[in-house]
């Protein structure tokens, strides 16, 4: 099996099987994030996370999250922030969008406050790279080892649809667990073949930033860096989900499974991406009518229409009649 199908095969098997929140492609890496991408993150929802689903279903700005607007007393939004005022401007205008900040004008001046406390909401992150066939690993090796070594999810898995041989476990660090992930299109089953070792996310880790022929260029990553990085990852992939994608317009695609993308012409999942009139099967259509968010909403812990959305449009509507 292809890589995206695979990979949104094994999201829509996670979705019914555990209450994690579930994103692909989410960059993993701390210094340059997105040198590391972490194929699917799984997370774990902590005791908090409720009151997070009713702030917002959008990702929350981490400089929203760290600036000093606080829910008590509004702030006059300029010293609120460290920053130039041009990106705390947009930090604002994107927190009172998505809801988790109101703003009121007093003696011509815009104040700000946070709608509700910012939540302590996940638990545990779990990376998955997939690999459907070892037999072309490419990086694989280099990419676990610098998931290992930074420790910035809590436990990172390899998922294939290989036969994995004592060869390939052999290649691979220890502390990374294997699943095997195969089966009929409707009937995929996990094997765990290996447990993961829990890695030390409280703990500084090392980072691979570049590496050139017989040199790496490694960066020592703090605690309280991974942590506010594992704090974006989470918001991220809260924000994001993992149906990324847009239906094709052609009238061999349909939905299933809870919006994966399958074409009846090839008869397996497709990456709508390469469907187009090229495609021998290609049949002009209108999009097939498909509310991903609502498949969303509906099988998962993320709430597509908080309460606090209805607040904020409220709110919005005041201000905007106030200018
Ligand atoms: S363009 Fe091709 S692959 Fe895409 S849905 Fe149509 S027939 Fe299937």
């Amino acid at each position: 099996m292809r890589e995206f199908p695979f990979e949104l095969a094994l999201c829509a098997h996670l979705e019914a099987t555990t209450g994690d929140v579930l994103a692909r492609q989410i960059g993993g890496g701390v210094r340059v994030p997105s040198n590391r991408i972490i194929d699917v993150l799984c997370v774990e929802p902590g005791p908090a996370f409720e009151a997070r689903a009713e702030l917002t279903n959008e990702r929350i700005p981490d400089a929203a999250i760290e600036s000093e607007v606080g829910v008590g007393q509004s702030r006059y939004w300029r010293n609120a922030f460290d920053t130039s005022p041009e990106y705390a401007r947009k930090v604002v205008d994107r927190a009172v969008e998505i809801g988790f900040f109101e703003r009121e004008r007093k003696g011509g001046r815009e104040y700000v406050r946070q709608v509700a406390r910012y939540p302590d909401w996940f638990g545990r992150l779990v990376g998955v790279e997939n690999k459907p066939n070892l037999a072309e690993p490419g990086d694989l090796e280099t990419q676990l080892r610098k998931d290992v070594s930074l420790g910035l999810v809590d436990e990172v898995i390899l998922a294939t649809e290989s036969y994995v041989t004592r060869a390939h476990l052999n290649r691979i660090p220890e502390e990374v667990g294997v699943w095997r992930f195969e089966g009929d299109d409707d009937e995929k089953e996990i094997e765990v073949i290996r447990e993961p070792t829990p890695l030390g996310t409280d703990a500084a880790g090392t980072e691979l930033v570049e590496q050139h022929a017989g040199k790496a260029d490694v960066r020592v990553v703090g605690a309280e860096e991974k942590a506010r990085q594992r704090r974006r990852m989470a918001e991220r992939a809260y924000g994001k989900g993992w149906r990324t994608y847009d239906f094709p317009a052609c009238g061999e695609i349909e939905s299933r499974n809870g919006g994966l993308p399958y074409c009846r012409w090839k008869g397996r999942i497709v990456n709508p991406v390469r469907c187009g009139a090229d495609c021998p099967g290609h049949d002009p259509s209108d999009p097939p009518d498909i509310d991903l968010d609502f498949e969303r909403d509906s099988r998962t812990p993320w709430v597509g229409d908080p309460a606090g959305r209805k607040r904020r449009q409220t709110g919005l509507d005041a201000f905007r009649t106030e200018e």
